[in-house]
Formats: C-alpha cells, sequence, structure tokens
C-alpha cells in the first residue's frame, strides 16, 4: 500500500500522458479502463494513499479536489449528471494506492447502485 504509483508517475510527469486538465495541486487523466462514456480520475499530486490517510492539513485539497471534479465534469459534457466515486482500501475495490476521484458520466444510471 505504500510506495510509489503509476499516478506518482503521472503526476510527476514521468509517464508521458494527455492531462484533461493540471494545475499545482491536481491532475484529470482518463481512465485507460473507462467504465462510462466520460470516465476521467481527478489525481492530487499529493500521493496520499487513501483517503483515509489525509489528515487535516489536508482540507484544502480535497475541497479544491472536489470542486475541480465538478467544474471538469461540466467541461467534459457531462451537464448536472455525473457520479464522483473514491474506492478507499483494498476491499472497497481500490487498486491504485494514490488517491483519485473517478468521474462517472454520459452513462444512464437507472438507480442508485449503491
Ligand atoms: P481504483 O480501482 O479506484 O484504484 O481505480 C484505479 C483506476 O485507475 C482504474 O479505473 C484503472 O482503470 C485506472 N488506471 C490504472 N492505470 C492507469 C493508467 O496508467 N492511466 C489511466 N488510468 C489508469
Amino acid at each position: 500500500m505504500q510506495g510509489d504509483t503509476i499516478f506518482g508517475k503521472i503526476v510527476r510527469g514521468e509517464i508521458p500522458t494527455d492531462f484533461v486538465y493540471q494545475d499545482d495541486l491536481c491532475v484529470c487523466i482518463k481512465d485507460i479502463n473507462p467504465q462510462a462514456p466520460v470516465h476521467l480520475l481527478v489525481i492530487p499530486r499529493k500521493p496520499i494513499a487513501r483517503l483515509v490517510d489525509a489528515s487535516p492539513e489536508d482540507q484544502a485539497l480535497l475541497g479544491h479536489l472536489m470542486l475541480k471534479a465538478g467544474e471538469i465534469a461540466r467541461s467534459a459534457g457531462c451537464g448536472d449528471a455525473f457520479r464522483l466515486v473514491i474506492n478507499n482500501g483494498e476491499q472497497a475495490g481500490q487498486t491504485v494506492f494514490h488517491l483519485h476521484l473517478h468521474i462517472l458520466g454520459n452513462k444512464v444510471y437507472t438507480e442508485s447502485g449503491l
């Protein structure tokens, strides 16, 4: 769970990547295995492994990620209909241990799916 990940390499620019968005705190990329017509990942540059590993000092960063995710979803054409998902921990389906928000859009969900 600890240590560097593919997302660490991406945010540091060590792997050629087309960024959908980037600023000094986060980047957004397309998911390599999309689960919806729009499937983007918002990734903080800071390598927080899981959401629960964030600390009070990360409060502004977490808010930034949420706000940017909403803006990016709308820019990507999702309108007001999209989901934000964070998988926290292996048993919840987390496979890359560098915090990221999934933006899932342009897919019709008929129920909550929770
Ligand atoms: P998790 O299961 O919540 O950890 O999500 C990890 C996501 O990262 C999955 O949806 C993968 O398809 C995606 N992913 C893994 N490696 C890459 C990559 O190199 N580029 C873009 N997406 C990736």
